[in-house]
């Protein structure tokens, strides 16, 4: 009993000294146990892979929406993300899904501009996906496992020290839902809501439509109602009436905050 309450002491004297961060836009505190340059390494190399192991699109109206939609919303988070180096790819693929990743790695599956009806909404995609490396989920769930695993095993002191021993590629790709079978939750429900609404804040600062953010949930929704293997994106991401609910709730905060980014008129140029 007593090694156990050492230990849990332990864990939870470790974040305070290991690190606490306030989350940007809901300002919740949440633990890291992770290095942050180590994630951010591992993330690079991973996208890395990724950029040799699809194939790249050259649709032009696809890059071009892309490239203007990464502009504005590189923009509106740099102060939480002011280390990123930002690179926006479009994959050949015709699946539905979306990801972003620690450095400011984000890949955008070609399948999702087939749903999207307007830019607005390929925005409040990436603007979720984009939510969850600001909020340092990642970090957040494997500094969660560590946690857990060092309580549970006795007599693993030395594993607590650092994340490192935590932090592989397995479960890195893992924690980013990136992982082949793309089975289960990458996130829990209490995260998704988080970057559901920091994503918001973010659409909404870059001019975009937060409206559209219910519109495209629902979409997606359509659409695996009539697909009957659900787009890999709802495999992470079910759709449930709390999300949408909490968007509704947020809107009146999320249009005054666009109204206030003076970018609302950003000229679009469609050829
Ligand atoms: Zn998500």
């Amino acid at each position: 009993m007593k090694v156990i309450f050492f230990l849990l002491a332990a864990v939870l004297v470790t974040p305070i000294l290991g690190g606490c961060y306030a989350v940007p836009v809901t300002g919740r505190r949440a633990v890291n146990l992770v290095d942050d340059k180590e994630v951010t390494k591992m993330s690079i190399s991973m996208f890395d892979d990724m950029k040799r192991q699809y194939k790249i699109s050259r649709d032009p109206a696809m890059n071009d929406q892309l490239r203007r939609i990464g502009e504005r919303l590189s923009k509106v988070v740099f102060w939480d993300m002011p280390d990123a180096d930002w690179e926006f790819v479009v994959f050949d693929v015709p699946q539905i899904n979306a990801f972003a990743m620690a450095g400011g790695k984000v890949g955008v599956f070609s399948g999702l501009f087939k749903i999207a009806r307007n830019e607005d909404q390929v925005a409040s995609v990436i603007a979720h996906e984009i939510a969850h490396v600001t909020a340092k989920h990642v970090h957040e769930k494997l500094s969660q496992e560590l946690a857990i695993s060092t309580v549970g095993a006795v007599g693993m002191i030395g594993g607590m020290a650092s994340g490192a021993s935590l932090l592989t590629v397995d479960a890195l790709s893992q924690a980013y839902g990136l992982t082949t079978t793309m089975g289960g939750l990458a996130f829990d429900r209490r995260k998704e809501k988080e970057a559901d609404y920091i994503g918001l804040m973010y659409m909404a600062r870059a001019g975009y439509n937060p409206e559209e953010a219910i519109k495209v949930l629902e979409a997606l929704d359509a659409e695996s109602a009539n697909d009957p293997v659900p787009p890999a994106f709802l495999s992470t991401h079910p759709s449930n009436p709390e999300r949408i609910l909490q968007l509704m709730d947020a809107m009146p905060k999320a249009l005054e905050e666009r109204a206030k980014s003076g970018m609302i008129s950003a000229p679009i140029i469609i050829r």
